[in-house]
């Protein structure tokens, strides 16, 4: 007799198998049948299809022990693996033995029943990975991972990974949550009433990180090409369906590269992932294609299939201007674009994703390399439809001078930011580099509507349950 588990995925894949005796473990989805036969359909988050066990229930022990199974309830099933007689399924197991892990009392397991709104499942983040919408969304989720480093991997990329508590509050990419061990309810505090950081953990205010870009340079300045893949927090009150307090986010930079290289490296990264996700993640698209947005698979196709609208800003504000469509929010040259305006340029104006560049100096960070207009700098955002931004880039800024000024013109403290300056200092380059948001990057793949639908448990204002 074989003890191991077989996989759901592998047993319903492998014609090996039949006629052989299996073991297969997962949780129950559906029970239905007679006084004489039941049927089970079993997943183990394997693959998003379950597989049916025929199980004889006409002496009563068998009778017994199914009437305690229900939907939910975790179960071990050995049996023989044949050939289906029903239709829909190819493998089915005629079970001979049912060993019950763990019930789930019906009146009281809240997935009892198909068919609950997303909203409802993001109250019970804790179980909806037992549905079949978050087993695809989790399993394209870890396909995507993989292949990010696997892209940047096979280009001969360094994963580094900068850190998560950061004593820098300088990159302006948003509000920031604080990182202490003070007691508040004992603030200790300097003589003018400013709280005293010195008696803190690290001996100064520390934050959790915005964003990996400054120490990817740091790196990219010595390994040529670097990526971060990790957590990044912004405490902004922002509860749009596309912003997290807590996300992902990936950022390469590449020493010696211009950002036209920094744009073919974006696109080429985005289809890519789009490509792979459509080779590896058939079965888990389909579902969500047929389930929640049937030209899902169309537009990934499309997307991987046609080059991205390049242009400036200033001729996409042009664009705006002349759309003789009225914008909840006003575009004047000089503003930044909010969601309604990319998607705009997106989806109704070149049905295509799109990549602006040259935004003016006002609306972007201080490290973006300045142009020679004097009123705009090399930045990148890549426009996606249905989402708006999904990566935000620059070429950067690499001549001292230029940089230190731009940072006094915005308040940004030279001091504390030396070890920052000192790539400039001390043999600095020409590069580039950007910033891609790993969730907004798979609502796009899953083509899911909301952001908190697209990572296992979601940090937003007013929710960190679990
Ligand atoms: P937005 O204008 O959409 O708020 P941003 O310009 O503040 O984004 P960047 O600082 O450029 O964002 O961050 C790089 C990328 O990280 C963005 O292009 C986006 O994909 C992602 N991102 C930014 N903020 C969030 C957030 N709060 N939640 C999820 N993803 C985010
Ligand atoms: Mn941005």
């Amino acid at each position: 007799m074989q003890s191991k588990r077989t996989k759901i995925k592998e047993a319903l894949i492998n014609q090996e198998n039949v006629g052989k005796e299996i073991i297969v473990k997962g949780w129950v989805r559906t029970i239905r049948g007679s006084k004489f036969v039941n049927f089970i359909a079993l997943n183990d988050g394997s693959t998003i299809d379950n597989i049916q066990l025929v199980v004889d229930v006409a002496n009563e022990k068998a009778f017994e022990l199914c009437s305690k199974i229900s939907t939910g309830a975790c179960i071990s099933c050995t049996g023989i693996l044949v050939q289906s007689q029903g239709k829909g399924q190819s493998f089915e197991i005629q079970a001979s033995e049912i060993e019950i892990y763990g019930t789930a009392d019906p009146e009281i397991y809240p997935l009892q029943k198909k068919g609950h709104t997303l909203e409802f499942l993001r109250e019970i983040a804790h179980l909806r990975p037992r549905t079949n919408t978050f087993g695809a969304v989790l399993r394209i989720r870890h396909h995507m991972a993989f292949a990010i480093h696997k892209f940047f991997n096979d280009k001969g990329f360094f994963y580094l990974h900068a850190p998560i508590i950061t004593g820098s509050d300088a990159e302006g990419a948003g509000e920031m949550f604080k990182v202490t061990t003070l007691d508040f309810n004992n603030v200790p505090r300097n003589e003018d009433k400013t709280v005293n950081f010195k008696e803190d953990f690290f001996g100064k205010a520390t934050n959790l990180t915005v964003s990996g870009q400054l120490e990817s340079e740091l790196g990219a300045m010595a390994l040529s090409q670097v990526y971060t893949f990790g957590p990044t927090f912004r405490a902004e009150n922002s509860n749009t369906t596309r912003h997290l307090a807590e996300f992902w986010m990936i950022e390469p930079e590449i020493a010696f590269f211009d950002i036209d290289d920094n744009m073919d490296l974006a696109e080429e990264m985005l289809k890519y992932l789009i490509s792979y996700a459509i080779e590896n993640c058939k079965e888990d698209l389909e579902f969500l294609n047929k389930m929640y947005d049937n030209e899902l698979l169309a537009r990934l196709d499309f997307v991987v299939n046609n080059s991205f609208q390049r242009l400036t800003y200033t001729e996409g504000v042009e664009i705006l201007k002349n759309a003789g469509q009225k914008f909840e929010y006003p575009v004047d040259w000089g503003t930044d674009l909010q969601s309604e305006h990319e998607r705009y340029l997106v989806e109704k104006h070149f049905k295509k994703p799109v990549i602006l560049i040259n935004y003016p100096k006002q609306i972007k960070a201080f490290y973006m390399k300045q142009n020679e207009d004097g009123k705009t700098v090399r930045a990148m955002d890549v426009l996606f439809p249905g989402i708006g931004e999904i990566i935000g880039g620059s070429q950067r800024e690499e001549d001292y001078d230029k940089l230190a000024n731009r940072m006094k013109e915005m308040h940004i403290p030279l001091e504390e930011m030396y070890w920052y300056l000192d790539t400039r200092k001390f043999g600095t380059a020409p590069h580039s580099g950007f910033g891609l948001g790993f969730e907004r990057l798979i609502l796009f793949v899953t083509g899911m509507g909301n952001i908190r639908d697209v990572i296992p448990f979601p940090r937003t204002p007013m929710n960190a349950e679990f």
